[in-house]
């Protein structure tokens, strides 16, 4: 693949986290991060001149505390947070938070299934079905029905990999990420992001502003420049470039 011939000094890599880098788990406390990834990450970044993100809808302390002792820039929360230096301030409090009502709703959705895990990120909450797959329609139901009586401009819908979050409006990957590409060492690359869900998708929309690569993970994406079969094969190629550059014969 052509993606191993890159000269790092020109680009910008931005990943997804779970299903990305990272094999889905059964809950998303439940990942697992090898110690070579975060090898293999301090070592591209160290090539990329530090421009090397994380793009996930896990808020930033949750990010840090999977790939501890590594602290990379990153984008937490769907674009909620940014923090593009990691030795610098992050932006938490950039979105409002999500209405307190329809927040506890929803929250009281995941106490009506069995195996139903929620997750309150403040902005957002998510309601994670993977251990209650049966389940997996009617908690959606039962979502779209609590969203049905709240107004419709306060809020969106995510939906994932046995996953449904309700979150703010204002932002998401994609907007997060043009906001990222206008700090250094971002700015000035093109960035090359690498996704596997729909939510990615908003950054996917972004990157051509950059002259960057989108690349999906799994699923076959219209318009994507590329696509990986699984998070293992990323973890390979994210290795094969943190190596010494690779001659063309
Ligand atoms: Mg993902």
């Amino acid at each position: 693949m052509a993606l191993d011939l890159l000269d790092l000094r020109d680009f910008a890599i931005l990943l997804d986290v779970d299903g990305t880098i990272l094999d889905i788990a059964e809950t998303p406390h439940e990942v697992y991060v090898p110690e070579t990834l975060l090898q293999t990450l301090a070592r591209v970044r160290k090539r990329a001149g530090g421009a090397l993100a994380l793009v996930s809808g896990r808020p930033l302390g949750n990010i840090d505390l999977l790939f501890a002792p590594l602290r990379l820039p990153a984008i937490g929360g769907h674009g909620a947070e940014l923090r593009p230096d990691p030795e610098g301030n992050s932006f938490e409090q950039r979105a409002t938070f999500l209405d307190r009502e329809l927040k506890r709703r929803l929250m009281d959705i995941a106490t009506r299934f069995k195996g139903v895990g929620v997750e309150d990120k403040g902005y957002s909450v998510a309601l994670h079905y993977r251990l209650a797959l049966e389940h997996g329609l009617d908690v959606v139901d039962a979502v779209f029905r609590v969203c049905k009586e709240f107004p419709p401009e306060s809020f969106e819908l995510l939906t994932g990999k046995a996953v449904i979050e309700v979150k703010t409006v204002g932002f998401d990957k994609g907007t997060a990420v043009r906001e990222l590409m206008t700090y250094p060492p971002f700015t000035g690359r093109a960035p090359i992001f690498i996704g596997d869900d729909t939510t990615d998708e908003a950054a996917f929309a972004v990157v051509p502003e950059f002259e960057g690569l989108a690349i999906s993970v799994g699923r076959k994406v219209p318009g994507v420049d590329g696509r990986f079969q699984s998070p293992s094969d990323v973890r390979q190629w994210l290795e094969r470039i943190s190596q010494d550059a690779v001659v063309p014969s």
